[in-house]
């Protein structure tokens, strides 16, 4: 991630960090608080990396010089990372008193130091104390990051003493952004976006080869309600109801099947933009012909109902039949 990323999905962070660094008046300690997924972790990274890139633009740090590379593998030796043990619950009082024996020296090879705690709720109480001291007297040139999802898990005297900085939920287009630039299948992204509005859950969906077959099957299945109403039980028997085998892939197989109806509404609004079934255009203008408004609008309160009933614990499979009949009735 650079700036330039950073401030189109998390504005304040961004603007407030950039310009602490321009004009070098970076506070002693951060924390960097905020959902999972809203690039925490990266924004540390970034910072780190700004601090000691050897080749800084504007866009910030090259990510390619030997600083920024160490940095990113986490062998840099003025920046060191803390997260719990492998295993571990918690960050213990040993891990922060290593790191204030490492504090003790001046930085190996500039005037910087830089550390960041990851999950630091996960700190146990002697952990966050010995931490308290070492933020109140800190060795000039030292920054202190700490990262967490649970800010109110940390003591009150360790958040008065950072600068709190809070990152916001990402928006679907940010996720999808992220998404499509980890190399996620374009035909997922935008419906993993839709359907979890976050990063970490959506990037979860597009690694599921369950998910791509399930979009294929909700396709499958608009095509026969389509095309012959005759065909859907049978195919909702042998083929639909195996893939989608428990009540929370069912909802997921429901969702999807909304958005198709939604996007033939979007189309009946003239508001292809938000489209989610992207690739699919023919043949949502295809249905959109045999399909009013007003019928897509029931389609989709049909499916509403059968999500509801989902939640009700109502078998999936009864959920489904009952819907795609009624689905069918509404098609002629
Ligand atoms: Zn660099």
């Amino acid at each position: 991630m650079n700036w330039q990323e950073l401030s189109e999905q998390q504005q304040t962070v961004a603007k407030v960090l950039r310009h602490a660094i321009k004009r070098n008046e970076l506070a002693h300690a951060y924390l960097l608080e905020g959902l999972k997924g809203t690039g925490k972790r990266q924004t540390a990274l970034l910072v780190a990396q700004t601090l000691f890139c050897e080749s800084l633009s504007d866009q910030g740090p090259c990510m390619e010089c030997r600083n920024c590379r160490r940095i990113a593998s986490g062998n840099h030796p003025d920046v060191i990372w803390i997260t719990p043990d492998e295993g571990a619950a918690s960050i213990k009082k040993e891990q922060i008193a290593y790191l204030m024996k490492e504090f003790a020296f001046r930085s190996v090879e500039s005037g910087r130091k830089v550390f960041i705690i990851e999950q630091a709720e996960k700190m146990t109480t002697q952990a966050e104390n010995s931490l308290l001291k070492f933020i109140e007297e800190p060795h000039p040139g030292t920054l202190a990051l700490l990262v967490t999802e649970h800010i109110h898990q940390l003591l009150d005297t360790i958040i008065s003493r950072c600068q709190v900085l809070s990152f916001i939920p990402l928006s679907d287009r940010a996720v999808e952004r992220r998404l499509a630039q980890d190399g996620q299948p374009k035909q997922l992204v935008k419906l993993a976006a839709a359907l979890t509005h976050d990063y970490e859950e959506g990037l979860l969906l597009c690694k599921e080869e369950w998910f791509a077959e399930a979009r294929s099957q909700v396709l499958q299945l608009v095509q026969r309600l389509h095309k012959s109403s005759e065909s859907v039980l049978p195919y909702i028997y042998e083929k639909f109801s195996p893939n989608f085998d428990n009540n929370q892939k069912m909802a997921v197989g429901l969702d999807l099947l909304l958005f198709w109806y939604r996007d033939l509404l979007s189309l009946h609004l003239n508001r292809q933009e938000e489209i989610v079934f992207e690739d699919q255009v023919d043949g949502l203008k295809e249905q959109m012909l045999s399909l009013s408004s007003d019928q897509t609008i029931r389609a989709m309160s049909f499916i509403l109902d059968g999500r509801r009933q989902l939640d009700a614990h109502v078998n999936g499979v009864s959920v489904m039949e009952r819907l795609v009949i009624r689905l069918g009735g509404n098609h002629k």
